[in-house]
């Protein structure tokens, strides 16, 4: 049975913004977010600012949504269309992206700077309902982010007439029922209207124009609304400090796999991604040399070793032929089995399609069959092209992401380590032996 009732064990170091108080334990109480200037932001935003000053200076800070796209906050709050309420505010802490575990800290540790967050996002779009939707499996961060909402409540900060104002603000929290798919913003508001959790047509679902019960909602990832609580309470300046023009602030990056310090940190964005495996992850286990990274999360593409001197930020990524994605850093030493690390993602891919569409449906078992019968050694040649003609099959052609992104590991698995799956036919088995992945 797994430990739920306490939060999770992952190594994490103060950082300089949303990490500045993850290693107080007190932290998930009001009093003690309160003696850390919590609230301030809110109060400040309440009596000193009106609700656009608020998104203009989102978008002095230039925040970018963390969810992985990168989009710019205050733009997709401004795509609201005018004039139709209600309106609502959602968080997205459907956190599920193999190799990250990030916004479950800042749940889990320091939920009030989530809250506010929200309640900031919802004064400046003009909301009075905001939902969380969260994953099933975050038990612990459900109990602590119940608690926080409470204790918000109590002291004013949710409600009616929050401070003494006009604005009126209710919080909700919705657990999901623990589906990968529930990420994917338009299913994540299916689910949240009680109906079966699979992607919409987009447009004319855009969420920002057609979003929960089809009216216009701001949702982003809970990173994304607490770094607006620093924005807010220190201003544009504490957030541009870190990062690159085009890409600032810092990114709550979650490293795993062969690496001597695995841990969610709070790095700021436009460091090297060599950096980040060496400095924060602690490099790669003794004895060992890297072989592979994801920088996103498992629907980013696979890196060889010669790419990680570019910037880990959004457009650092993308040059360096991935995707900063969700910033979970997966490293792998050179014990990997490139074939069965391709195999393993695809494999939670095909587990968790919705079933939607036929491309996604169909081609991720297919998918799957092949890399497995390649790793057993049972594999033909003509197999390697047969999965690049899948792949190629799929591409652009399924409804959502999820079916995209399982052909991510496989193209990249072969366009730089096709000898491995030439080794594995050749030999007739996996020359790394059973489950180096
Ligand atoms: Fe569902 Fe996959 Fe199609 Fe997305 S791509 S709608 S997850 S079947």
């Amino acid at each position: 049975m797994p430990v739920v009732n306490q939060p999770s064990a992952a190594r994490l170091n103060r950082g300089p913004l949303l990490f500045r108080y993850i290693d107080d334990p007190e932290q998930y109480r009001i009093e003690r977010y309160l003696e850390h200037g919590g609230y301030t932001a809110l109060r400040k935003a309440l009596r000193e600012m009106t609700p656009a000053q608020v998104a203009e200076m989102v978008a002095r800070a230039n925040l970018r949504g963390r969810g992985g796209a990168f989009f710019p906050t205050a733009r997709k709050w401004s795509l609201m269309p005018s004039g139709v309420f209600p309106r609502y505010v959602v968080a997205n802490a459907d956190e599920s992206e193999p190799g990250t575990c990030k916004d479950r800290q800042l749940m889990e540790r320091d939920p009030h700077q989530l809250i506010e967050g929200l309640t900031l996002a919802a004064y400046s779009v003009g909301a009075e309902q905001v939902y969380i939707y969260i994953r099933w499996e975050f038990e612990f961060a459900a109990e602590r982010l119940w608690n926080a909402i409470r204790e918000a409540y109590a002291h004013g900060f949710l409600g009616k007439r929050i401070l003494g104002t006009e604005f009126n603000c209710d919080m909700a929290m919705h657990r999901g029922a623990g589906a990968y798919i529930c990420g994917e913003e338009t299913a994540l508001l299916s689910s949240l209207e009680g109906r079966r959790p699979e992607p919409r047509l987009r447009p004319p679902y855009f969420p920002a124009a057609k979003g929960y019960r089809s009216l216009p909602t701001a949702l982003s990832n809970v990173e994304t609304y607490c770094n607006v609580t620093h924005i807010v309470r220190e201003g544009p300046e504490v957030f541009t400090q870190f990062g690159r023009e085009k890409c600032p602030g810092t990114k709550l990056t979650c490293i795993s796999g062969h690496v001597r310090t695995p841990g969610v940190y709070e790095i700021p964005l436009g460091v090297p991604l060599r950096e980040v495996i060496d400095e924060w992850g602690g490099g790669v286990r003794e004895g060992r040399s890297l072989k592979a990274v994801i920088p996103g999360g498992a629907s980013a593409p696979i890196l060889p070793p010669d790419r990680i001197d570019y910037p880990f930020d959004f457009e650092g990524m993308i040059e360096a032929g991935s995707m900063i994605g969700s910033a979970g850093v997966i490293v792998m030493d050179d014990t990997t089995c490139m074939v069965g690390a391709a195999m393993n993602l695809v494999r939670f891919f095909e587990h968790e399609s919705c079933g939607k569409c036929t491309p996604c449906r169909e081609g991720c078992p297919w998918l799957s069959r092949l890399l497995r019968k390649i790793e057993a050694g049972q594999g033909k040649r003509e197999d390697i092209d047969l999965l690049l003609s899948l792949c190629d099959e799929m591409d652009g052609k399924c409804f959502c992401l999820l079916g995209e992104s399982a052909i991510v590991p496989v193209r990249s698995a072969i366009q730089h380590w096709r000898h491995e799956f030439e080794q594995h036919i050749t030999e007739g088995r996996c020359p790394f032996g059973d489950g180096a992945y």
